[in-house]
């Protein structure tokens, strides 16, 4: 009788990514060629019209996503949040934005935080193109029901949410949105697969920014989009027409980032705990966002949808906005820069990046104090970070 772990189905995450493969090399490479072309010849024209028909699979031309380098990375893409199908992109805005076009027409409904992209998108784009676009606050979650008034709206987070970390119950949303004709679409940028699948919780489709964790190097730009098969094939043809697909090289380069993917998250999060609890016990620290600490709001919640509470958390500094600068200038191993997920460690001062162009009182509202840092924590030794931010804090 065959052993069911065998069967690459049962394998773990790990096992699965690693062996994610499309094609049979006849020199017994163990990974794919980079297939750099945009276009397939044919035999004949029949052989053409069976696949621009429909008759046979085939690959035609590369901006379509016949790719085999994109395909394998999909492939890949799916496995991670276990889903029947995946959509790469040449950034995480253009999935997000694919996606938004192709199934948030009727209406968009936001709970909580977004990345400031995305929320520019929705109300300079999506509304200029008559879709009607709600934003919730995390308190305001109780008016979803009331918001979804029409079915075949789409319901859209992101948890935990940048920069303070907020945890929305994904479940619970999905619940609602279902009972009111709606799909959930979470961007899980900030988790990574590892760490939280919104699909196996009740979401329907799934987004990343892949330049962050999912790359994990800080070198290369693409974006995710998992979901069903009949969920995939709109956003398809908008990105097809819209132009949105990643080279074939970049494919490949993610394609072996994804290969440490997990090995790399459960480094990150040992890292942000230790970083975390240190910065929790520093007199000049008045609060750490952090999932993972019990002090943090949304603990339990995240203990219950969460495998692990990932590597990203801000930081509260004594002293407001000028004493948070200070910090930021004196760190030396944490880069001051913008972006996360990578290798090395980044630290952002919100109120002066993401959260720059609005008000104090709308900062304050949405959680965001004036001496907040937001760190990404990288995988350099943990004590060597903590060393760093005391000796900038001291
Ligand atoms: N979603 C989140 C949570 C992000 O932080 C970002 C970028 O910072 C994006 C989406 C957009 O991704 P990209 O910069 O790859 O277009």
């Amino acid at each position: 009788m065959s052993n069911p772990a065998s069967k690459p189905d049962n394998h773990g995450t790990a096992t699965r990514i690693i062996h994610n493969r499309r094609h049979k090399d006849p020199f017994g490479s163990p990974y794919s060629p980079v297939y750099n072309t945009t276009t397939y010849r044919f035999k004949n024209t029949e052989a053409l019209l069976d696949v621009i028909e429909g008759r046979t699979e085939g690959n035609l031309y590369t901006r379509w996503g016949t790719n085999p380098s994109i395909q394998e990375l999909e492939q890949g893409l799916a496995g991670l949040e276990r889903a029947e199908a995946a959509l790469a992109f040449g950034s995480g805005m253009a999935a997000i934005s694919a996606t938004l076009l192709a199934h948030g027409r009727t209406g968009i409904v936001c709970v909580g935080d977004l990345y400031g992209g995305t929320q520019s998108f929705m109300t300079d784009h999506c509304q200029a193109l008559g879709i009607p676009v709600t934003f919730l606050y995390r308190e305001e979650q109780n008016q979803l029901a009331e918001q979804l008034n029409q079915s075949g709206k789409l319901v859209y987070l992101e948890s935990p949410a940048n920069p303070n970390m907020a945890i929305l119950d994904i479940g619970a949303i999905a619940e609602t949105a279902h009972r009111h004709g709606a799909l959930l679409a979470v961007d899980n940028t900030f988790a990574s697969p590892i760490n939280q699948n919104p699909l196996s919780l009740g979401a329907d489709l799934v987004l990343h920014s892949a330049t962050k964790y999912l790359c994990g190097h800080s070198d290369l730009t693409a974006g995710a989009l998992m979901a069903s098969a009949e969920f995939i094939q709109p956003v398809a043809n908008w990105r097809k027409n819209l132009g949105q697909l990643l080279s074939p090289e970049t494919a490949a380069l993610l394609s072996r980032s994804l290969r440490t993917l997990p090995v790399r998250i459960r480094q990150h999060n040992e890292n942000a705990m230790a970083v975390a609890k240190a910065m929790e016990k520093h007199p000049k620290i008045t609060k750490v966002h952090y999932p993972g600490l019990p002090s943090f709001e949304g603990h339990e919640l995240a203990k219950q949808q969460m495998h692990g509470f990932g590597g990203m958390l801000s930081i509260e500094v004594e002293g407001g906005q000028q004493a948070a600068a200070q910090v930021a200038d004196k760190l030396r191993v944490f880069l001051l820069a913008t972006s996360l997920g990578g290798v090395e460690s980044l630290v952002s001062q919100p109120s002066a990046t993401s959260h720059h162009g609005i008000s104090r009182e709308e900062r304050l509202k949405r959680g965001i104090g004036d001496g907040m840092l937001r760190l990404s924590v990288g995988l350099e030794d943990a004590q060597d970070l903590i060393t760093d931010l005391n000796q900038a804090l001291a």
